[in-house]
């Protein structure tokens, strides 16, 4: 903390990580004697830089950018940009720390990073996105490339703005650069199945929590936080395992459709129309729009997938669902859940899965993409889809096992914590210290 001032979300994920790991530690001095815990915690590199841009009104802008080469041990740096006025350096570090765990986790040799910038693409003309990615890319350019850091997606970048960037990395670097990004659209190197991998592999994850506990999917009642990429797919994979989703927001409110959420419609609204979640009950005359994203978590449910951002579910938020009969809680965000929320799930016994092993289905199919670039090969939606299902078995699997064999059986939060610190900490044992 005196290293880091003002970081809160990177020291609440730090504390929730070390606080995990502290049975697996006692049991393996070693990490201890080689300061992997001192190591793990300072990034590698950290590099922040101007980017300067023209508006559609003429008017000079500068933002921000960010990148943290937080973990090579088992890998290139990976992890996705964030475009959003809220992000600093203190978030980037918290999503750049928490990649390391997930990435260890997914079973694919990538080291952990992230970037991104107070840039708002909200309201932006596709010209401004476009000359802000462009500015943005011009320095990231130096730092990124296939075999050291590959850059992906997040919160305010999609299929556009990778787009934007990938042409403008290619225009000054040259030659043949698909492995440099992932996310990127189907017909320049893009995997498919990229775009619903969070959001399915989230559903996955649940499907797997359940069924250890003899319990299904089938018949439950959802409520799904946000209606980005992650939220898009997670109601889609749902509706698909015979759930109902019957709610979802952006960051001014919320829809409840007692009559299960219409994918079409908010895909349409959000990929397509880019227009607001409110839109939404002007094609459903059953569903309301409710002022305030927060009051989501009012809404009774059996299964809450929060798929927005950082700690929207406080200790309140959680009790609220505990009250309204909630069996199980997937993060498909990143850190969605404050440190006391998730003290209250695991209190009461609900089914608790992490953002690092719920959500680690994008990273591990953005791994596919890189896969593929490598081979010059494009593999079809259903071998994508399933390997990524299979992914996502395996990472619960990992998280059960290590939860049972430290002495936490069920706690996925300490199981995904020392399965995914296990395999970076042998790595940085044998490496040396560097
Ligand atoms: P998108 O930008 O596609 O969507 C984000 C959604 O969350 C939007 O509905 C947005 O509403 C809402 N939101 C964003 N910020 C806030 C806020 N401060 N308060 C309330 N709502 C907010 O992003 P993604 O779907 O890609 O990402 C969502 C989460 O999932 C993030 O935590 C991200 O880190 C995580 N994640 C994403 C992965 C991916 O592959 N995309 C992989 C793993 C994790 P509005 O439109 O009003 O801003």
């Amino acid at each position: 903390q005196k290293r880091n001032p003002h970081e809160l979300e990177f020291h609440q994920a730090v504390k929730e990580i070390l606080d995990s790991l502290v049975p697996a530690l006692a049991k393996q001095p070693k990490y201890m004697n080689a300061g992997i815990l001192e190591r793990l915690v300072e990034p590698e590199r950290q590099i922040t830089f101007r980017v300067p841009w023209v508006d559609d009104q003429g008017k000079v802008q500068v933002n921000r950018g960010y990148r943290v080469q937080f973990n090579s041990a088992i890998g290139p740096y990976k992890g996705g940009l964030r475009f959003h006025p809220s992000v600093n350096s203190s978030i980037i570090k918290f999503l750049g720390f928490e990649q390391i765990f997930k990435n260890s986790l997914t079973g694919q040799p990538i080291g952990g990073g992230k970037g991104g910038s107070d840039f708002d693409p909200k309201e932006k003309s596709d010209g401004e996105v476009m000359r802000f990615t462009q500015s943005f890319m011009t320095e990231l350019h130096k730092y990124i490339g296939p075999d050291t850091d590959v850059p992906a997606g997040d919160i305010g970048v999609g299929g556009r703005e990778i787009g934007f960037m990938f042409g403008q990395y290619k225009r000054i670097v040259g030659g043949n650069q698909a492995g440099v990004l992932t996310g990127k659209g189907i017909h320049y190197g893009g995997s498919l199945a990229r775009p619903e991998a969070t959001g399915y592999g989230t559903v996955y994850f649940v499907n797997e929590m359940l069924q250890a506990q003899g319990q299904s999917l089938e018949g439950s009642t959802i409520v799904v936080s946000g209606s980005g990429n992650v939220a898009i797919y997670a109601i889609q994979k749902a509706n698909q395992f015979g759930a109902k989703v019957v709610a979802c927001s952006d960051s001014n409110g919320y829809v409840h459709d007692p009559d299960g959420i219409d994918y079409e419609i908010v895909k349409r609204l959000k990929e397509v129309e880019r227009k607001r979640i409110s839109e939404y009950v002007k094609e459903r005359p059953n569903a309301t729009y409710h002022l305030g994203c927060e009051g989501i978590w009012s809404i009774p449910c059996d299964i809450a997938l929060p798929c927005a951002t950082q700690n929207e579910i406080d200790e309140d938020a959680a009790r609220l669902l505990v009250k309204n009969g909630v069996k199980a809680v997937a993060e498909g965000a990143n850190m969605p859940s404050t440190l006391a929320a998730i003290d209250v799930f695991l209190e009461n016994g609900i089914l608790f899965g992490p953002a690092k092993a719920a959500n680690a289905g994008g990273v591990a199919v953005s791994a596919l993409e890189m896969a593929q670039n490598s081979m010059r090969l494009s593999w079809t939606f259903e071998e994508v889809d399933k390997k990524l299902h299979d992914i996502m078995i395996d990472i619960h699997r990992s998280c059960a096992e290590a939860a049972e064999s430290n002495g936490y059986p069920g706690n996925l939060v300490v199981g995904a914590n020392i399965a995914g610190f296990t395999k970076v900490a042998d790595a940085m044992l044998a490496q040396g210290v560097i």
